[in-house]
This record gives C-alpha cells, sequence and structure tokens, in this order.
C-alpha cells in the first residue's frame, strides 16, 4: 500500500478526481468531457513518469501537476460555494468584479466547507507530490502504459487540433482559462466590427407613426412546441398563454433553419437567409434597425455573455443587462424569473418609443435546474406523456416531467411580462419565440438538440404574437392580414421581415416577399441542414 501511495500514479490521481468528487457531490451539472479529459491526462502523465529518471523532467511532471492542483482548487471552490462548474460565464464575471469587489466576494463566501474541502486537497497533494519516486519501466505492463501515455498525447494533440479549444481536452477551471483570452479578444473584435459598421453602413429605418410604442421580443431556448398545450400537447403546460390566446396571434407552423443557438440567431436576428449563414456575422440585425429608427434599445439576457451572435447585438443596444454577471456565472437555478426587475424596468423607462430584446435560457439542458421546484414542480408522473415509447424508464420520465416543468415556468413569466406591458403606454406588443426545439425522448431515444440525428422536435417551434387594443386599431391592417395568414408556413430566418412588418418599421433592408405578416408573402420550401423539413416528419 505504502508503494502505491509514493507512485507517481496515485499523486496525479488525486491531484486530478479529488475536485471531479467534489464537483460531482456538490455541482448539479457536470460536462462528460470533465472525466474524460481526467482520465486522458491520467494516462498520459502516468505513462510519461516512467521516463522521467532525469530530474529536469521530474520538474516538469511536478510543474505540470502543481497546474492542475490550483486549477483543482478553484474547481473546489467553485463547486462547494456556488454549486456549478467553471464556465467561461464564470470568468467573465470574475473580470467584471474590480479587486475590492473581488475581496469583499471572497470575504462574503469563505466559510467552513469550502475552506475545509480546500484544505485537505491542498495538504494531501502537497503530501503526495512530495512523497513521488519515480520509476522507470520495467515491467510489460509498465511499458504498455508508456505506449498509452504516448497515444494520449497524440489524441489530445489531436482533438485541440480539431476543435481549436482547450475546453474539452484540459479539464476544469484550467481548459476554460486557456481558452478564454482568445475568444474574448476574437469577440470583442466582432463587437467593435459591428459598432463601426452601425455609424458607416448605408441603410435606412423609420417608424410608421410617433404614438409612443412599446415592443419586446423574448428569445426562449430548447422550446419544442409539441410540450405546449397551446399547440396542443395533452398537458397544461402553459395555461397562461392557453388564456392569453384570444389577444394573441399563434402561428401554427413555423420551424427554425438550425438546431442549435448560434446558427439560428445568426440568422433570424439578421436580415440574411439561412443559405447566407457565413454572411451574418457582417449583416446588419435588428437591433441596428430599432435603433436607427429612434427606438431607445435594451439586451436583457440569462444566457451567457460570451456568445456569438448574441453578444454583438447586445453591445448596439442602448442599454443591455446579462444577469450571469450578477450570479458570478453560475448557470444552475440562475432562474429566468430574475430578469423581470431588469424587464419592468425598461418598460417603465420614459423613452416614448422602446424595444426590448429578453434572451431567457428557457428549458436548456439540465432542464431540473431551470425553474423553481418549490412552485413549478407540477409534473411529477406519466401522465399525459407522448414518448417513443410506452416503456420509459424512470429516469426518462423525470426528465420529461422536468421538461414540461420547465415549460409551465416560461409560460408563468411571459403572462408577468405581458401583464406589466399593458401598462405601458400606447402600443404595445410582445413577440415570443424559441431559437430551436428540443427532442426529449419524443420520436427517439434521446434528449436534447444539435446538428446530428435531427428530429422534428428540435426544429418545432413556438411563434406567438401578443399586442395590445392600440396595436390592433392603429395597424388595424398589418394585424387583419397577418391574423389571417397565421397558419402559413414561415422559417425563423425570416423572422427579421416579419418583425420590421409587425412593428411597421421600414427599412432598405426590409423585403416584404419575406414577411409573413403582408399580402406578399411567400412561403418557401424550409430547407433545414440540407434536407426539405417534410423529411424530418416521419
Ligand atoms: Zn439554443
Amino acid at each position: 500500500m505504502s508503494k502505491f501511495l509514493t507512485s507517481h500514479w496515485w499523486a496525479t490521481f488525486f491531484v486530478l478526481f479529488f475536485p471531479l468528487a467534489v464537483m460531482y457531490g456538490y455541482a448539479d451539472f457536470i460536462r462528460e468531457s470533465e472525466l474524460n479529459a481526467r482520465v486522458g491526462w491520467l494516462l498520459m502523465i502516468g505513462g510519461f513518469a516512467y521516463l522521467f529518471r532525469h530530474s529536469i523532467l521530474q520538474k516538469f511532471f511536478l510543474a505540470i501537476l502543481i497546474a492542475f492542483v490550483i486549477s483543482g482548487a478553484l474547481d473546489i471552490l467553485y463547486a462547494v460555494t456556488f454549486g456549478g462548474v467553471f464556465m467561461s460565464a464564470s470568468l467573465e464575471a470574475l473580470v467584471y468584479t474590480d479587486s475590492k469587489e473581488g475581496f469583499e466576494f471572497a470575504l462574503a463566501y469563505i466559510g467552513l466547507e469550502n475552506t475545509l474541502l480546500l484544505s485537505v486537497y491542498l495538504v494531501l497533494s502537497y503530501v503526495a507530490l512530495r512523497q513521488v519516486v519515480f520509476q522507470s519501466a520495467a515491467s510489460r505492463t509498465q511499458k504498455t502504459l508508456v505506449v498509452l501515455g504516448v497515444l494520449m498525447l497524440v489524441f489530445a494533440l489531436q482533438q485541440f487540433d480539431q476543435r481549436g479549444r482547450f475546453f474539452e481536452v484540459v479539464p476544469g477551471f484550467a481548459g476554460v482559462a486557456m481558452d478564454f483570452p482568445k475568444n474574448r479578444q476574437s469577440l470583442e473584435e466582432v463587437i467593435a466590427e459591428r459598432k463601426k459598421r452601425y455609424e458607416t453602413a448605408d441603410f435606412s429605418a423609420t417608424k410608421a407613426i410617433e404614438d409612443p410604442q412599446t415592443y419586446v421580443i423574448v428569445i426562449g431556448e430548447s422550446l419544442n412546441r409539441n410540450h405546449m398545450s397551446l399547440y396542443g400537447y395533452d398537458r397544461e403546460t402553459t395555461p397562461n398563454l392557453d388564456k392569453l390566446a384570444t389577444e394573441s396571434i399563434v402561428f401554427k407552423d413555423a420551424v427554425t433553419a438550425y438546431a442549435q443557438t448560434r446558427p439560428s440567431l445568426s440568422v433570424s436576428l439578421t436580415s440574411v437567409s439561412h443559405a447566407q449563414l457565413n454572411e451574418a456575422q457582417t449583416a446588419l440585425s435588428l437591433m441596428e434597425i430599432f435603433k436607427k429608427a429612434g427606438f431607445k434599445t435594451w439586451w436583457i439576457s440569462n444566457q451567457q455573455p460570451l456568445r456569438y451572435p448574441t453578444s454583438a447585438i447586445a453591445a448596439i443596444a442602448d442599454q443591455s443587462h446579462f444577469i450571469s454577471h450578477d450570479f458570478h456565472g453560475v448557470e444552475a437555478y440562475r432562474y429566468d424569473g430574475y430578469m423581470t426587475p431588469y424587464i419592468e424596468k425598461a418598460m417603465e423607462d420614459t423613452a416614448k418609443h422602446k424595444v426590448i430584446f429578453v434572451h431567457m435560457m428557457g428549458s436548456h439542458l439540465h432542464y431540473r435546474s431551470k425553474y423553481p421546484a418549490d412552485q413549478f414542480e407540477v409534473f411529477t408522473d406519466d401522465k399525459g406523456i407522448q414518448a417513443y415509447t410506452d416503456k420509459l424508464s424512470k429516469s426518462q420520465i423525470s426528465d420529461i416531467n422536468a421538461y414540461d416543468n420547465s415549460v409551465l415556468y416560461s409560460d408563468s413569466l411571459l403572462r408577468g411580462w405581458i401583464n406589466k406591458l399593458r401598462q405601458s403606454q400606447g402600443i404595445s406588443g410582445l413577440l415570443f419565440f424559441a431559437d430551436h426545439g428540443e427532442e426529449v425522448f419524443d420520436s427517439k431515444n434521446f434528449k436534447g438538440h444539435g446538428p446530428d440525428g435531427v428530429t422534428r422536435h428540435m426544429l418545432e417551434i413556438p411563434l406567438i404574437f401578443w399586442r395590445n387594443q392600440s396595436y390592433q386599431d392603429t395597424f388595424s391592417n398589418v394585424d387583419k392580414t397577418v391574423y389571417e395568414q397565421r397558419n402559413q408556413s414561415v422559417m425563423l430566418d425570416d423572422l427579421f421581415h416579419l418583425t420590421l412588418c409587425l412593428t411597421q418599421v421600414g427599412s432598405s433592408l426590409y423585403d416584404a416577399n419575406r414577411a409573413l405578416c403582408t399580402p406578399n408573402y411567400q412561403p418557401k420550401q424550409r430547407i433545414i441542414y440540407g434536407k426539405p423539413y417534410e423529411d424530418y416528419l416521419k
């Protein structure tokens, strides 16, 4: 036993896996790559250590492990204190903290549990690293381990080369921190370019009328409309939207162009079509149009601050707020309802013309942490579930229930925001859509979304426009046309044009043929990942 405790294997194993064990105990959701990357590094460092007879190489071994100790210490602190794992948003939140705040922050979060676990980790790591006795590979097993270590290095380099980021190759804080400067710099360039383009681009944007107007554009997340009672789901997951249906236009046949956030929002919020995805980064967005037309603009988000294309679009807004910063970047249990005070404040702003973008976390994995369980743990058995099989496992049922509860929570938030909007002066409207849907064991044994194995549940999204009486009276022609056309097929890459039409903002970038609310609207064949949408219906 003592031989094992002085081996380089024990030291490496302890340094890498103690933080992971703490994360499993405290954090609500851990990426699979955390475990895989740590196993990979264990094999790599462990295998190579047999070749480290020279003292300089031994120092190199120690340096790598000390780096992992520092990274592991931060993982432990973060997991115990905030119940989450380090993400780029956590670092972003830290960067926004100045040193005085940082100190107060540290004081506020020092506790018995985090201090104790951190001390155990540091002391045992110190002991393990001091005692390491280096051996050269003598037995056949040890020689095999050396080869395995070399293979792991090749694999890690190949993974890094393929993905261009450390995130999945280096575990914990270290991986996130290594990617951070590059991400941040390239994002800052994109933001600067978008700001410059707003100043210099030749485009027009004008309001139809000068009456007071407030529009709220809510972007949902991973919301499959087949899980909404508003769209016929057996479970009453959207009781509030169901009631508001008589005051809303519910579009029956909207699909996303992509089952991923980034490409979907790149084409829905800008003027380009899905075939021009590559041009989206340089295309003008709804934000620039509204701003130029004289609206005061907001971007309020519960999503990560360091993301394309939303960060750059948010940077154009007169005011933007990522509530992630208020929560030290922790994603779990950071409910969308925490945006409500910011949204209400924007609605109460004295500006006469306002457009407020709201970006929800909605029903993203991990579903259970997206709604307050004390009020919204409503679906708990298997009643009303429609799934790919009759023989769902307990954990599948539990995931579906959590997903449906998250939908119920979003529904109640939307009601609150709409009720607040009713109090606004003049014309008001709220447009709600989701960036894409979600497969929740609906048509196959899978939960999530993405470009591989796409199903219709990842594509079919809600699209709803609530508007007040003043809107209906003032824009009666548009209102009538769009109501009549609500069953027409539409794809989210035309949302830009639909939104301009609904808000009656004129622009040189506007294309009436792509706007569902004009008589000219021409439904197009919806090609998604190179296949017609109809192919996904099977
Ligand atoms: Zn998404």
